[in-house]
């Protein structure tokens, strides 16, 4: 089954995204994190995907350890930036190679600080595009429709936002239209935010699954980082609750309560499933995936 057909099943999936370890003492941290992940069972786990050759081949060792000792569906991200088409196809190959059969296509943040930075002149500068070119090159080596799946990511808090609600759709279904066939979203807070995204969405006829990707927040200095690194503001409530607990433990015991309440209410909304975004440690993500009621 590819992860497309696990997001039409009717029971809702459960998820972890990892990134590929920057050093040995990383990489081994994250295989106890893996291994303790596994027991929840979950449906498939995605890796993100840097433009350095070294990220690239801890990217393909995580995968490999994914399949081959935890039997976890691995959801491989590919990115457009600073690489060419025929380095882009590269990457395709040896994912296909390592047994790799879903992908989600990005196009990746270009580099902060260089303000004379321009495009790869041989690349492509946009997810869609590279949906388009995964799709080619997957179809080059024989592997056929229906045996391999392509998501993409959505985006449900900028959604929120008058200005972007038509330019978000307008890509969504362009990355549909090249044949993405789900989204994966960014982190957001609130489960109207999701709501509102997937009835626009079908409206402008975009009928692909999107899957909300959730961050359990454990204080308010996670909070206050997170919201640097994504432009997505934490609402006051919930800043409030990790405020008041006066320690640790119980800031983080309320970060998980919100969190799983959002699980809950978005899997009864509709949502395919829960993808949660571990930052490669198992123990609030675990602890999110049982309060949701989501972990087997
Ligand atoms: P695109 O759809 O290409 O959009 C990029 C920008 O171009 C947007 O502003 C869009 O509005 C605009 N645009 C798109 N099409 C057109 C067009 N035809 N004409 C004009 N403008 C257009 N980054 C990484 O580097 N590695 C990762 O592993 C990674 N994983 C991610 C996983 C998820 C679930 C999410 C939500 C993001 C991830 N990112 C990752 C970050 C992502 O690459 C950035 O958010 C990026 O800025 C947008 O990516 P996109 O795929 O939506 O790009």
């Amino acid at each position: 089954m590819t992860i497309r057909d696990l997001l039409r099943a009717p029971a809702p999936t459960l998820s972890f995204e990892l990134f590929p370890p920057r050093d040995d003492h990383a990489q081994e941290a994250l295989w106890e994190t893996m291994a303790r992940l596994a027991e929840a069972r979950p449906d498939f786990a995605s890796i993100t995907y840097g433009a350095s050759g070294t990220t690239r081949r801890s990217s393909r060792e995580v995968v490999r350890r994914l399949a081959d000792a935890h039997t976890i569906r691995p959801l491989a991200h590919l990115t457009c930036v600073d690489q060419s088409r025929d380095e882009i196809t590269a990457v395709i190959e040896e994912f296909l190679a390592e047994g790799v059969r879903d992908f989600l296509a990005l196009r990746g943040d270009p580099p902060v600080g260089q303000p004379d930075w321009r495009p790869h002149p041989d690349g492509l500068l946009y997810a869609h595009q590279l949906v388009a070119h995964i799709r080619h090159v997957v179809g080059a080596r024989g592997i056929a429709e229906g045996e391999y799946s392509i998501g993409v990511a959505a985006f449900p808090a900028a959604h929120a936002e008058e200005r972007w609600r038509q330019q978000g759709l307008d890509v969504l279904l362009a990355k549909q239209d090249a044949g993405a066939e789900f989204a994966v979203t960014q982190v957001f807070y609130e489960a109207a935010h999701w709501e509102v995204l997937a009835a626009d969405a079908l409206a402008a006829g975009i009928t692909i699954p999107i899957l909300p990707g959730i961050i359990p927040l454990l204080s308010t200095g996670r909070a206050a980082r997170l919201e640097q690194l994504t432009g997505v503001s934490v609402p006051e409530s919930v800043l409030r609750a990790l405020a008041a607990e006066d320690d640790a433990g119980a800031a983080r015991a309320a970060g998980i309560t919100h969190a799983a309440a959002l699980a809950r209410d978005l899997v009864s909304a509709g949502a395919p499933g829960i993808h949660v975004y571990t930052f490669n440690r198992h123990e609030a993500a675990l602890d999110l995936a049982a309060a949701a009621g989501l972990a087997r």
